[in-house]
């Protein structure tokens, strides 16, 4: 088993508040909308980066070997 990754400062502004979270992602394709099932991200609500997990990296990664090659915007549906 492979631990997820865990931040406690933001690797981008340095600030504490970034929290670990669950929701779908969804991210355009050319005209293709993809919606990913619910997996792990961290987001900042210092800066509004987020930081996707291993797991939702992966789950992206196997959609668009699917599609093609290109990775557009991501829009974050967050659960909690
Ligand atoms: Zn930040």
């Amino acid at each position: 088993m492979v631990n997820n990754m865990e931040f406690i400062l933001c690797p981008l502004c340095a600030s504490p508040k970034i929290k670990k979270k669950r929701g779908t992602l969804e991210f355009k394709i050319r005209e293709t909308l993809i919606t990913t099932p619910v997996v792990g991200y961290w987001y900042c609500s210092n800066c509004g980066e987020s930081f996707l997990d291993h797991e939702a990296n992966r789950i992206i990664d196997e959609e668009l070997r699917l599609k093609t090659s290109r990775r557009k915007e991501i829009i974050l549906h967050s659960l909690n």
